[in-house]
């Protein structure tokens, strides 16, 4: 089980830290995938542009390789069971700990004029949105290693206090470390709202992706041989790893060891990994996002998978916690 929220264009973090493993699980489990509108609700109060958001990140997904059929793929506020179960998950919740919750500080930081009480219990919902499918495995990028925790945590209290309902749920990335796609200037990683011009999106068009790469920060290059590399540098790499061909990075891997990296090239060649990565999905997206119909029978399909998934774990959960008094 896993999210994203519409809270904008979806790009290559979400791809290689999310997406592409959603399409690689799809085969092997069963699988629930939402659109997360209500923790978009958390920073993006204004609703006015979330239809055609979700109606993209459900087209961004699809274009990615995931398929309707195979998996449950619909929107969180179409499972109202969920808002159920995050009520009951608040009251073994502690505000202290959702206080030291990082992402929280950090938002609340960004926005100190709304400082909302869903802001602080996000880990809650989230918690909720993956439990309710009594879910174990949750592919996600490393920025979610400690909500993950937080939502073992939850688990695990509920379980303790009222009988085991809950698997353990833990980040998943098919034994491999977990992803963080760095962003284009060194710093951070590639996000939906912050850091745009350093952030490739499946939708950016080819001009725009060279032009972005293009202003990657590099250095005056390696002077001795075998240097390690600084992080603008490695993040530079770790992109060509994820977009590119394997033998054309060794190339570079050795040019850079003995000193003759050219950083134009290296980044030409990085800008047309990302159009040649990019273009069909980016096309394949724009074509499902005029099919309104299609993305209606979608969210329909989803919400009836996900609602049968979750009302079967709401039965036991108002058992465990004697809230049938028939
Ligand atoms: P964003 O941070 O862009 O708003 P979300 O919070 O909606 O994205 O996260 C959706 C998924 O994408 C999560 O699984 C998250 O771990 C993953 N993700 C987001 N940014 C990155 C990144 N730069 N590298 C790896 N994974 C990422």
């Amino acid at each position: 089980m896993s999210g994203i929220r519409p809270t904008g264009f979806l790009h290559l973090g979400n791809y290689f830290g999310a997406v592409k493993n959603y399409v690689r699980m799809q085969d092997e489990y069963e699988c629930y995938f939402m659109v997360a509108d209500l923790h978009s609700l958390t920073t993006h109060p204004d609703t006015k542009e979330l239809k055609s958001n979700i109606h993209r990140v459900l087209a961004e997904n699809i274009a990615s390789g995931l398929d309707p059929d195979k998996v449950a793929l619909y929107c969180q506020s179409h499972v109202h069971d969920t808002a159920e179960l995050y009520l009951y998950l608040n009251m073994l919740a502690y505000v202290g700990e959702l206080e030291r919750t990082t992402t929280f500080k950090e938002k609340a930081r960004q926005q100190p004029d709304n400082v909302n009480a869903g802001l602080l219990t996000y880990p809650v919902l989230q918690t909720a949105d993956i439990i309710i499918h009594r879910a174990s495995l949750v592919p996600v990028g490393k920025d979610q290693e400690q909500h993950l925790e937080m939502c073992r945590n939850f688990a695990n209290r509920f379980n303790h206090r009222f009988g085991e309902i809950f698997p353990e749920p833990a980040a998943f990335n098919f034994g491999e470390d977990l992803v963080k796609v760095p962003s284009l200037d060194g710093s951070g990683k590639m996000s939906k709202s912050e850091n745009q011009n350093a952030t490739i999106y499946l939708s950016d068009p080819e001009d725009l992706i060279r032009k972005k790469v293009k202003k990657a920060i590099t250095d005056v290059g390696p002077t001795e041989p075998n240097t390690p590399k600084p992080d603008s540098i490695a993040n530079l790499f770790l992109l060509m790893k994820l977009v590119g061909s394997q033998e054309r990075l060794q190339v570079f891997e050795e040019a850079w060891n003995n000193c003759t990296i050219l950083y134009g090239d290296f980044k030409a060649q990085l800008a047309e990994d990302m159009v040649e990565f990019i273009r069909p999905i980016r096309e394949k997206a724009a074509a499902i996002q005029e099919d309104n119909n299609y993305l209606k029978e979608v969210m329909e399909k989803g919400a009836e998978k996900a609602n049968a998934s979750a009302s079967k774990t709401m039965a036991l959960v108002r058992e465990a916690l004697r809230l049938n008094y028939y």
